[in-house]
């Protein structure tokens, strides 16, 4: 029989996230629900984020890391932001020693915002930098060049802040090897204690799809994969998932709980959650979620309760993730049946075509494997 695992994650701190959909202008590329807003907008919907964290009905509940993302979360006003952060200690039980990230657009920081967010308990800035090439950023639509960058990183280490994340994006428009190497080096010599770095993936619905773009072919994409871990290795960052590196002991924590499963709420416009084997999310749709956002009940939409496939899916889905891979004991700890019991088909498989790798406990994909990982993530998939 099967054990829950919603008791056993009563025990366990939780991750919030609360999402801020505004932005200065929107990149060519996203399909974010963000975009940008005036400023009656913005306090209705910040004031409408209080309501919906002061209804939720998980006082004292612990949480172990915050992560305000967006959208620009950096382009409140400080005074709006400061209501949030209030109404989020008087309802959980934040961890002293939280991680507490900060999403920030280069151009949209200034000291006195910095220095606010650290009395906020803000401990971690991801800036999004994308390219340090102005060549490259004006071909993606960013707001901001590669000087507003450096100021803006210079400004948070004056404030303070010592676990900055940086994110780039690869096999963009008119970008060869050469150049993502260059914004490799340049962003890495910097120091920052963690980098994400994507490939573009080119949405529905955005300006790109609409556009004739001469992106990089699959080699050179291939290729600039491959440089990333490279590069980045040879500056102390180890690569710890599909898309993340880190120097020693700076994992993005939140990110690092959601890939390992556990359960998080998300606040704001089109937020998901994972709550005692509950999915859910917030509405899409402004004007309900304006209105209804002290009444979290009625914003809900998409409410699907896990099944015990869909658990032990996810499990090996995220956790395949990262470079680690599963545990094998954790999966008879948490299911009740050996990862053999359920997979070895797939395991046997994807382990004689070389994309997945057994030592020890853990189970994880080779390097080949990672290059075709939505493949073999696919056959994880229980029905
Ligand atoms: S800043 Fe980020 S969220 Fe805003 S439009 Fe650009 S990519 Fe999207």
């Amino acid at each position: 029989m099967m054990k829950t695992t919603a008791e056993m994650k009563d025990a366990e701190g939780i991750g919030i996230y609360i999402h801020i959909p505004f932005c200065v202008r929107k990149c060519l590329y996203c399909d974010f629900p963000s975009g940008p807003a005036e400023s009656g907008r913005i306090r209705a919907y910040m004031d409408a984020l209080v309501r919906e964290i002061h209804m939720c009905g998980e006082e004292g509940t612990r949480a172990d890391t915050v992560f305000i993302g967006g959208g620009t979360p950096s382009i409140v006003d400080v005074s709006l932001m400061e209501n949030v952060f209030n109404e989020l200690y008087r309802v959980f039980r934040v961890s002293p020693e939280a991680e507490i990230t900060m999403e920030a657009n280069p151009g949209t920081l200034s000291e006195e915002k910095l220095f606010a967010y650290r009395q906020f308990g803000v401990n971690r800035l991801s800036i999004g930098l994308q390219s340090t090439d102005d060549r490259i950023l004006r071909r993606l639509g960013r707001i901001h060049t590669c000087e507003d960058f450096i100021k803006s990183y210079g400004c948070a280490r004056s404030a303070g802040f010592d676990n900055i994340n940086v994110d780039l994006m690869f096999a963009v428009p008119g970008q060869s090897s050469e150049d993502w190497r260059r914004t490799l080096h340049s962003a890495a010599s910097l120091a920052p204690e963690h980098i994400s770095a994507y490939s573009l993936i080119v949405e529905e619905g955005t300006p790109f799809s609409r556009m004739d773009l001469d992106l990089p072919d699959e080699d050179t994409e291939y290729r600039m994969y491959d440089d990333t871990a490279e590069i980045l290795a040879g500056y102390g960052y180890r690569q710890y998932e599909i898309s993340n590196y880190a120097l020693p002991g700076r994992e993005s924590r939140h990110n690092s709980a959601y890939w390992t499963g556990k359960d998080y709420i998300g606040f704001g416009l089109s937020a998901a959650s994972l709550r005692r084997d509950e999915r859910y999310r917030v509405t899409d749709d402004m004007e309900e979620y304006l209105v209804n956002a002290g009444n979290r009940e009625k914003m809900l939409a998409d409410r699907q309760e896990l099944t015990d496939n869909d658990r032990i899916s996810e499990f090996m889905f995220l956790g395949l993730r990262m470079t680690g891979g599963i545990s094998k004991t954790e999966f008879r700890n948490r299911f009740g049946h050996t990862v053999r019991e359920i997979y070895e088909p797939v395991i046997r498989k994807h382990k004689e075509y070389g994309l997945l790798c057994e030592e020890g406990d853990r189970i994880f994909l080779t390097r080949h494997g990672i290059h075709v990982s939505n493949q073999v993530m696919m056959d994880f998939l229980l029905s």
